[in-house]
């Protein structure tokens, strides 16, 4: 950074991995376990048919399939988690394939989250609280509030202050944390009702639950302190959305296939992870980006778990994950 210029946090991002179990629907058709995790960071492909040497990647972190939620929060999430008690803003991702466990580890992370966050403000007297809760859903690069579908639409607009404001995303003043797993309740209820219109809606658009804590301090002098920073909880979209190509190795025929949110920021975080800050990164391509850029690079902190089958079928979609874990690394 240049001398009394502003003065980033040089974090990278944490990147790990958590593989889940053979699913039953696996199991039936006889499919086969081919991944291993050899340590705490290496994870190895081993195809069980075939004599070939494995292949293996590291990461900041690997999770076997009998790791708990809250191990995976622990290591995985919880010092980005904890970031924004401070006033850095955070980001943690579930980037995977559809039925990779992506959702499954997100709600565990948030249970997990609000624990330590209100465990936080029980045992900071001395700074008082305020927590806001919204949640959005983008879908074909359309913008819905969790909280109020009715409202349809939003628009996203540039404030000079602010940043990138949701238009009429309703901000709701969190009572306790039982309130706010009401909250989040709500929003896992809004994404089921959406589900039912369109079959795998869910693997097509990207979840965003944003925690945002207000804090101040009076000092002895009088003097107030202040800061304020958000959480975001993301639930991507199936990352088979971001191959633009298709099992075969052909291209997709036309773009419809392709999550343009999905693509611009696996662009971005290899962008940011890449450490070339003169480069152009390109948040305004998609409304996932736009919507955090505050909370991606720059001062933020970002936390990816990568969530993957253990299953032979399915090594083509998880060396894409992988590949995508490796550049964000
Ligand atoms: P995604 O959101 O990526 O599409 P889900 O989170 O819905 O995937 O997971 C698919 C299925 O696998 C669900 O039934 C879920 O309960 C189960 N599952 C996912 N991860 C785990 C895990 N680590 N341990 C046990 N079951 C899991
Ligand atoms: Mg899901």
């Amino acid at each position: 950074s240049t001398p009394g210029g502003p003065k980033f946090r040089e974090e990278k991002i944490l990147v790990t991995v958590r593989v889940r179990p053979l699913s039953r629907r696996e199991q039936a058709m006889y499919d086969l376990i081919a991944w291993d995790c050899t340590d705490d960071h290496t994870i190895i492909f081993q195809n069980p048919n075939l004599e070939r040497p494995a292949t293996s990647y590291t990461f900041d972190k690997v999770f076997n399939a009998t790791c708990s939620t809250q191990k995976v929060y622990e290591e995985g999430a919880k010092d980005v988690t904890l970031s924004v008690l401070t006033g850095i803003n955070a980001t943690i991702f579930a980037y995977g394939q559809t039925s990779s466990g992506k959702t499954f580890t997100m709600s565990g992370i948030a249970e997990n989250a609000i624990k330590d966050i209100y465990e936080h403000i029980k045992n900071t007297q001395e700074r008082d609280f305020t927590l806001k809760f919204s949640a959005l859903e983008i879908y074909n690069e359309t913008v819905v509030d969790l909280l109020n579908r009715e409202s349809g639409s939003l628009r996203l607009l540039d404030d000079p202050e602010k940043g990138i404001i949701v238009e009429k995303l309703i901000e709701e003043v969190v009572q306790d944390s039982q309130h706010l797993r009401h909250l989040i309740a709500i929003c896992e209820a809004q994404r089921q009702v959406g589900e039912t219109s369109l079959n795998d809606k869910s693997s097509r658009s990207h979840q965003i639950i944003r925690l945002t804590i207000e804090s101040s301090l009076r000092e002895n002098s009088g003097r107030v302190k202040s800061f304020i920073a958000s959480l975001n909880l993301v639930d991507l979209a199936g990352s088979e959305r971001a191959s633009q190509t298709n099992a075969d190795g052909t291209r997709f025929k036309e773009g419809s296939h392709i999550n343009r949110s999905l693509l611009t920021l696996t662009t971005v975080i290899r962008k940011l992870s890449g450490g070339r800050r003169s480069g152009h990164i390109p948040y305004r391509d998609s409304k996932l980006t736009r919507i955090l850029q505050h909370s991606l690079g720059g001062n933020a902190r970002t936390a990816i778990i990568c969530t993957m089958s253990p299953a032979l079928s399915q090594v083509e979609q998880t060396k894409n994950t992988l590949s995508f874990a490796t550049s964000a690394k």
